[in-house]
């Protein structure tokens, strides 16, 4: 089914080459997104879109998601209640203007089983995600800040409430500060579903808040 028209930011300046903070300046060049973008592939990232923070649908019942019948409730540094509530996650949405949507893929057939496959996979995404808002700052994007898809899978059990053990790659998950992912993909005109069979091919979405 063809797409509807989507909200994504074109992007046409070139950069200078030079290291600089672009507050205020509403734009990546394109020679920055291509550089993280071929770094994206490597860890799985095909497709990096840049978008309107005020694109983002924020609501209450994500995170009564969150804590009715999710076993991540409480038990992993990434996800509620460790992460912001939704008050201060407006607060922090005010504070930036452009986002960066990361899209990978996969055929998820281990998806009902707790191996360590599937773990693999999820570090894979969240090392990417987290290594793409290293690259931003060092073009001198220092706000950028990494919401990641699924709970913190760095260690095989989260030392949660204990201290984190890898402090410097902890990132909250998108949803945990009330972010209705698949509220916000319709807004950015994706059409996207949730996969029925673990042979479906099942969609990473992550998010870098960059300016
Ligand atoms: S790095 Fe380990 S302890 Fe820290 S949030 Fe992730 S799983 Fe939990």
């Amino acid at each position: 089914m063809p797409q509807k028209s989507n909200k994504f930011i074109e992007l046409s300046s070139r950069s200078t080459g030079k290291k600089r903070t672009f507050r205020g300046d509403l734009n990546i060049p394109d020679d920055i997104l291509a550089d993280i973008s071929s770094k994206g592939k490597k860890y799985g990232i095909d497709t990096i879109k840049p978008f309107s923070v005020d694109d983002f649908v924020l609501a209450e019942w994500v995170g009564l998601k969150c804590r009715y019948g999710c076993s991540q409730f409480g038990t992993n540094w990434s996800c509620p209640p460790a992460t912001p509530d939704i008050s201060q996650a407006k607060a922090i949405m005010e504070e930036y203007s452009l986002a960066l949507l990361l899209i990978g893929s996969q055929k998820c057939t281990n998806f009902y089983l707790n191996n360590s496959k599937k773990r693999s996979e999820q570090v894979r995404y969240w090392k990417g995600t987290v290594s793409l808002e290293r690259q931003l700052f060092l073009h001198g994007y220092d706000k950028a800040f990494s919401l990641v898809s699924g709970s913190c899978a760095l260690c095989r059990e989260c030392a949660y409430p204990e201290a984190c053990h890898f402090p410097t790659e902890k990132r909250p998950t998108i949803e945990s500060l009330a972010v209705d992912v698949i509220g916000t993909l319709k807004k950015l005109g994706i059409n996207t579903r949730v996969a029925h069979d673990p042979k479906d091919l099942f969609k990473y979405y992550a998010v870098i808040l960059v300016i």
